[in-house]
């Protein structure tokens, strides 16, 4: 396990993004090498992003992940779009010019949109609508692409309003490479602002499809980078349930499941510490459930960033655990009195409950949000107390009761 404080820097501004550039990585190399593929092989690739797409749209819709689906739906029937253009390439007659070049302003454009909609499912009322929207744009398309308007649609799909140098490197037309644009910028912001898996992925995924429609308009198959697109997103999803499964949805900390395995994977030497909010149950009846979901949200944010090599769990209600594995119990004192002394001299503002959802006109000066302070009172142990991770678990445990005796907001061993 590495644990280095460089390490959890780098991971925490790449979230989302190793696995992703990873597959894109490999799919980029794999098109390098798409001559040397065996007939058969050559045959199938064309069925592999329809099987990616088909694996993560059901596990989409399994885990309430509706974005995921419809996304996957869009990659998928796009690629399948150009797999009959493929025959005739863009630019050899206006059907394939405006199928193309709408292909290629909408599939970012619909990713982008999906980032933004509320998760209701994928076989609901929701669900269907949207999926009637995907279905119009594509009868859309197909209409426009076969009447009297479709010469002028073409030439629109294909407007320069930039100078040619712009595009010059690529055949994308300029209406597809603003979309794009848009959608990329769109994406990442909203990683910015949630640093989530599906973000990170949805931004690869996007710029592996863009690889795949600029490879089109060359002449060259997409196959390889519609497959890397539709598995980024699959994978995203497993890794989301996966997160779902072993990370508590309130402070986004590993849970109970989590600590059990990470137990099972401690060395020979390790300490384990074991965390309660002092007076907790007062704390809620003042202020409410609501305010105190917020000071467990803040514990969890501070635990996030505990030093020397420790790893936070949520243990349940408002109690945490953190393992760290290669010290003692005097190794990681230091920094649990350290956290004792962070928490008792934080103080935070409560977030006010009925706090409207638009800005009002005119700023009313409203009470002051009330600021509050909480303590917390450790137990810790190590290897040499017990012979089991678990029964040092429960030594830490009696040290925190002690520590709650003394007088808590301290470290007890
Ligand atoms: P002590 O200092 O001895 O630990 O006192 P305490 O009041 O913190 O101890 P106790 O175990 O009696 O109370 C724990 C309280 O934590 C009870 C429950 O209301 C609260 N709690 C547990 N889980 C949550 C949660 O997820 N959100 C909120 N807001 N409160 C929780
Ligand atoms: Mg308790
Ligand atoms: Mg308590």
């Amino acid at each position: 396990m590495c644990s280095s404080p460089m390490f959890s820097v780098l991971k925490k501004y790449t979230v989302g993004f190793p696995i992703p550039v990873l597959i894109l990585i490999v799919a980029a190399v794999a098109a390098g090498q798409d001559a040397e593929l065996p007939p058969l092989g050559k045959a199938m690739l064309p069925f592999f992003p329809w099987l990616a797409a088909a694996v993560g749209g059901v596990m989409g819709w399994r885990f309430n992940r509706s974005r995921i689906t419809f996304s996957l739906v869009v990659i998928a029937t796009v690629h399948g779009v150009m797999i009959a253009f493929f025959q005739a390439p863009p630019g050899k007659d206006v059907l394939g010019q405006v199928v193309y070049a709408a292909a290629a302003v909408l599939l970012p454009l619909n990713i982008a949109v999906m980032a933004f909609l509320e998760e209701r499912g994928v076989l609901t009322l929701h669900g269907m609508i949207r999926a009637g929207v995907l279905v119009a744009q594509g009868v859309a398309v197909y209409l426009i692409a076969h009447s009297g308007i479709a010469v002028a649609a073409g030439q629109m799909l294909h407007v320069r309003l930039l100078p040619p140098e712009f595009d010059q490197w690529t055949y994308l037309p300029q209406p597809a490479m603003f979309a794009f644009i848009l959608a990329f910028s769109i994406l990442i912001a909203r990683w910015v602002l949630n640093k989530s898996g599906l973000e990170g992925a949805s931004v690869t995924a996007l710029l592996a499809s863009a690889i795949a429609m600029h490879a089109v308009a060359r002449g060259l198959t997409p196959d390889i980078f519609f497959i890397g697109a539709t598995l980024i997103l699959t994978v995203a999803v497993v890794q989301d349930a996966y997160r779902m499964a072993f990370h508590d949805e309130l402070t986004g900390l590993p849970g109970r499941r989590a600590l059990t395995d990470g137990m099972k994977k401690l060395p020979g030497r390790y300490a384990i510490a074991m965390l309660d909010v002092d007076h907790f149950k007062k704390f809620n009846d003042t202020y409410g459930h609501d305010a105190g979901d917020q000071v467990l949200q803040m514990m969890a944010y501070r635990l996030g960033e505990i030093g020397g090599g420790g790893r936070a769990y949520r243990y349940g209600g408002e109690e945490f655990t953190i393992l760290y594995p290669g010290k003692d119990l005097e190794d990681a004192w230091d920094y649990l009195q350290e956290l004792c002394d962070t928490i008792s001299g934080t103080e935070f503002a409560l977030r006010a409950k009925d706090r409207p959802k638009k800005k009002p006109k005119k700023l009313k000066r409203g009470p002051k949000p009330k600021v509050v302070k909480v303590t917390i009172s450790i137990g810790v142990a190590d290897f040499e107390d017990a012979d089991t991770p678990e029964e040092v678990l429960r030594e830490a445990d009696k040290a925190l009761y002690r520590a709650k005796k003394a007088g808590r907001n301290q470290v007890s061993d």
